[in-house]
């Protein structure tokens, strides 16, 4: 991010010339309180939204200047992961995770074997006939992990990925993120969880106000 200002409807200025480098293979936590500006900047990285000023380049593009055209391709390269887990309820596990790569017409051979492999890493290869609504949040948070990592993107985002999730769980989870990460994947996480980000011992950026109060290479929440 070179000088990112966004500024909400109202004057609110969420983000304040924020400047950031993340580079490819990081692992980086995003720390802050409620209304500090995290969501924001994850907004602006995924392109759901546009920065007032300033420019963002992610995995080597200018998502600022970028066609709306343009836009899908750039999604291919992020995985993203919310605290909500946004599963499709209508479909199962296998099919959450295929879905992502039928968005982008993959070939049938290579999504069964792709889904299949997500499904393995994240440790759900035996539940992939079952709904979301028959699985635990930790169970169904791995299968929003698998559909976001299925396409094998450069940059995974997630948005409080723990925030719904029990001790004992959501470290399952980071254990999960760990793994993906160890394979060359750059990981972006905004979150709240304090034990979490005091144990991994990351990079931790915290943002305060919409400004970068710190940033620490082997921080703490
Ligand atoms: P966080 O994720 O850290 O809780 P946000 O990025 O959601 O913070 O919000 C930063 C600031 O911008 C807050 O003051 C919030 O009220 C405001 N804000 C967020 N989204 C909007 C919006 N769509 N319209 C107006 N104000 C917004």
């Amino acid at each position: 991010m070179r000088e990112v200002t966004k500024i909400y409807p109202h004057k609110v200025v969420a983000l304040d010339k924020v400047n950031i480098d993340i580079k490819k293979g990081e692992f980086v936590f995003i720390v802050g309180q409620s209304g500090a500006g995290k969501s924001t900047f994850i907004k602006l990285l995924m392109r759901e939204d546009l920065p007032t000023s300033g420019d963002i380049l992610v995995n080597g593009k200018n998502v600022v200047k970028m066609k709306s055209s343009e836009v899908p391709y750039l999604r291919r390269g992020l995985g993203v992961i919310f605290q909500d887990y946004r599963l499709l309820p209508d479909k199962t596990v296998f099919e959450n995770v295929a879905f992502a790569m039928q968005v982008i017409e993959a070939p049938r051979k290579l999504m069964q074997r792709s889904v299949n492999a997500v499904l393995d890493i994240v440790g759900l290869s035996d539940k992939y006939k079952n709904f979301p609504n028959e699985l635990s949040g930790g169970e169904q948070q791995r299968v929003a992990i698998a559909r976001a990592i299925v396409n094998d993107p450069a940059l995974v985002i997630a948005d409080e990925p723990t925030g719904n999730l029990d001790p004992e769980t959501s470290w399952d989870i980071m254990d999960i993120f760990k793994r993906i990460n160890a394979s060359g994947t750059t990981i972006v996480m905004a979150t709240h969880d304090k034990a979490i980000v005091d144990a991994m011992k990351l990079r931790v950026i915290a943002i305060e106000d919409g400004r970068i109060v710190r940033d620490e290479a082997r921080g703490t929440y």
